[in-house]
């Protein structure tokens, strides 16, 4: 249960009632609200007089439901927003890992050279096996700033484990948790302390009722800027990595008030299927997209065989105002 509280209580007041109804105190958009598991149902007798408005709910998918808030949240990466009524649909490109100076500057390069703002690029890999590459780690985050400062790009970074987040934070714009690190609540609760926009993607075996959970982790604790990443999930197909739940796009896009990203590229795992799957995504009117291009994928120390040449990218991205402008979107 959601309950706004009246106006004239103060944070003190507010935070002694919420720690005595076990609630979570946020404040969002000027107002205070105390947050409850869904099981509450009523409004408990000695808060009738303190409550100016309540939200229940069937199950856990409060905060970011539409039933709370039924415009998307805008959400600011840098000088971009995202959600609310822009029907902005921002391209995040970039290598899978940041490799190297020369590399990511080159990436740079490319991004500015398009006039697209949001540069990715991982130093902490959440790798599979533990003797493929790590990532970079702290030289990394250390390259991703010098590229924020020498071309005004925002950078995103994902998190592999809570310990990193305070660097992750220090030197880039956006916390990428990754699919296996979205139920690391260690990492979900210090992404709720601090304002920095969190880009969550979709655990590969996680339903969407979990992933909205994972995303209301971030929301009950105070953080209100959270993104929403659909990357493929598993199913009995091996011709592709993962299959890309399109169907759940449209249920979160229904359910909840989070801004949306699609990653194309995790999930088809092969060049050759990226530029069709991202118009697709395009099509189906998104906040975001996130693609992986590397300036020569073949020698890509991370996700090689999905990663498209800067060519590639190049003709990719000519392709996709179209199709945006024909669901009433624009490519940012
Ligand atoms: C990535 O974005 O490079 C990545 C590792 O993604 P995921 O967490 O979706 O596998
Ligand atoms: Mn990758």
């Amino acid at each position: 249960m959601i309950l706004q509280l009246t106006k004239n209580i103060g944070r003190e007041e507010a935070q002694q009632i919420a720690d005595s109804n076990k609630a979570f105190l946020i404040d969002y958009k000027s107002e205070k609200y105390l947050i409850t598991g869904s099981s509450m149902k009523e409004v408990p007798q000695q808060l009738q007089d303190k409550i100016s408005e309540f939200w229940v709910f069937e199950n856990d998918n409060q905060l970011a439901s539409r039933k709370f808030q039924s415009e998307t949240r805008e959400v600011k990466f840098g000088n971009v927003t995202i959600g609310g009524s822009t029907k902005n649909t921002i391209m995040i490109a970039g290598p899978c890992s940041v490799e190297s100076k020369e590399q990511i500057v080159q990436s740079s390069e490319l991004l500015t050279s398009l006039g697209l703002s949001t540069l990715r690029g991982g130093c902490y890999k959440p790798r599979t096996s533990p003797y493929s590459f790590q990532g970079l780690g702290l030289e990394g985050l250390k390259l991703l700033k010098k590229m924020r400062e020498q071309y005004g790009l925002n950078v995103i970074t994902e998190v592999r484990d809570a310990t990193q987040i305070n660097e992750v934070i220090e030197y880039t714009d956006i916390i990428q948790v990754g699919a296996k690190a979205m139920y690391d609540q260690g990492i979900l609760r210090a992404c709720a302390k601090t304002d920095k926009p969190v880009l969550i993607k979709r655990g590969f075996g996680t339903t969407l009722q979990e992933f909205v959970q994972a995303a209301e982790f971030v929301l009950s604790g105070g953080n209100p800027n959270v993104v929403l990443c659909e990357r493929g999930i598993r199913t009995f197909e091996t011709g592709t990595r993962f299959t890309l739940d399109l169907c759940g796009v449209a249920w979160l896009k229904e359910y909840t008030n989070l801004p949306i990203v699609l990653d194309p590229s995790h999930a088809m795992g092969y060049a050759y299927g990226i530029p069709d799957l991202t118009r697709a995504c395009v099509a189906m009117g998104v906040d975001g997209l996130l693609v992986e291009v590397h300036p020569n994928p073949k020698v890509a120390k991370s996700d090689a065989s999905q990663q498209l040449n800067h060519d590639e990218f190049r003709q990719l991205l000519s392709t996709l105002n179209p199709v945006a402008e024909a669901v009433g979107y624009k490519i940012v």
